[in-house]
């Protein structure tokens, strides 16, 4: 039983529902379960923080999706963000950051975990070195994200995980950019996987969501303690919409990357644009990284400006298909500007982003459309 990633999209958790035939697992609106007598639940459901059969079948497809044996869904990506860390770690213990995390794990990490005295060291995950140099005594998580948000840095997975294995620290990876489709952090030796499935694996801009996925059964067993302990369960619905988005992930993954390469082609030498940030350019710093983990490179994609900020932010003003929006990863393209957008809060820190920098989504419709929309924007 060693079926392909596009086949276990559609049917991992998602048998023929056994009561009616439903070929589509039924939204199971209900808070509590009929019980056969005190203790006797007929399908070991008994209330729905604790467990809910929609849900079941989303996360056993995701756990199938990334190679792993155990899967819980949380009501965001940061809640699974949360969960993760608080598993791993106590008041004293120490863990590693990469200096360019998504801005709302780094607030979690820095306003949240440092207050319950949790420290940690931001590194630049791309370099071994810098992160064997952060590392102390009581580094008890390495947190990875690769490609990263906005400037598209790589981190050798394998490489960190043997790092980590060697210092008796855990190794988690954000996976939400690249999507199991494109890359199996699992394989690579990573101890959990956390997902935002809000973006690729949701993949229509419908639905708030996220995920931990692990085959390391003890951790498992305290993520699934703290889902039902602090409760911060997806509803069915929500789960439902994340189940359905996920059956075509391997479409869109593909779609996706198809059209960042048209558009990458595109922004190459165009005269308005001065620097194009993308893991599958030749001439990316960390290329070959890139190329040996990640199967195609994926929708995201970011340029630099050539006249500077307020070009950056005309351009972002001017698409016509590219809608001026933050998130990523759905079907249609979005445009943003980092700097006054999603990495506003970075001013002024190390994580602080170029001024002229724009960032795309590129979604899968027609490429050609895609091409001329951003040329007619950059003028
Ligand atoms: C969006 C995002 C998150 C947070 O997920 P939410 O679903 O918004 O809570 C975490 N990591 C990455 C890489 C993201 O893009």
């Amino acid at each position: 039983m060693s079926d392909g990633f596009a086949t276990r999209a559609i049917h991992a958790g998602q048998e023929a529902d056994p009561a009616t035939g439903s070929v589509i697992v039924p939204i199971h609106a209900t808070s509590t379960y009929a019980q056969d007598g005190v203790g006797g639940q007929r399908a070991g459901f008994e209330y729905s923080r604790t467990g809910n059969p929609t849900r079941s079948a989303l996360e056993e497809c995701l756990a199938s999706l990334e190679g792993a044996r155990f899967g819980r869904a949380f009501g965001s990506g940061m809640a699974a963000t949360d969960a993760v860390l608080r598993a791993s770690l106590r008041p004293g213990d120490h863990m590693v950051i990469p200096d360019d995390a998504y801005g709302g794990t780094f607030r979690l990490v820095d306003k949240v975990f440092t207050e319950w005295g949790v420290d940690h060291t931001p590194a630049q995950l791309s370099d071994v070195d810098s992160v064997r140099a952060a590392l102390r005594p009581n580094t008890k998580l390495i947190w990875v994200e690769t490609p990263t948000n906005p400037l598209l840095n790589i981190a050798d997975i394998a490489a960190l995980a043997q790092l980590a294995g060697e210092s008796g620290a855990r190794l988690v990876v954000d996976n939400t950019f690249a999507s199991p489709y494109l890359q199996q952090p699992m394989e690579l030796g990573a101890n959990a996987v956390v997902h935002s499935t809000t973006k690729y694996l949701g993949g229509h801009s419908d639905v708030v969501g996220g995920a931990v996925v692990t085959s390391d059964e003890e951790l498992a067993g305290q993520i699934a303690f703290l889902q039902n302990s602090a409760g911060a369960v997806p509803g069915p619905f929500d789960a439902w919409l994340t189940l359905r988005g996920a059956k075509t992930l391997a479409v869109r993954m593909d779609r996706h990357s198809s059209n960042a390469e048209r558009i990458v082609a595109a922004l190459e030498g165009h005269p308005k644009v001065s620097r194009v940030f993308y893991p599958g350019l030749p001439a990316h710093p960390r290329h070959e990284v890139a190329a040996k983990q990640m199967s195609r490179f994926g929708g995201m994609v970011s340029f630099t400006h050539a006249d500077g900020e307020q070009a950056a932010l005309e351009v972002c003003a001017r698409t016509r298909l590219f809608t001026l929006a933050e998130s990523l990863g759905g079907v249609e393209s979005l445009i943003e500007h980092p700097g006054q957008m999603t990495h506003a809060s970075t001013a002024g820190s190390m994580l602080q982003v170029p001024a002229d920098l724009v960032r795309l989504s590129v979604g899968i419709e027609e490429p050609g459309d895609l091409v001329d929309d951003l040329l007619d924007a950059l003028g």
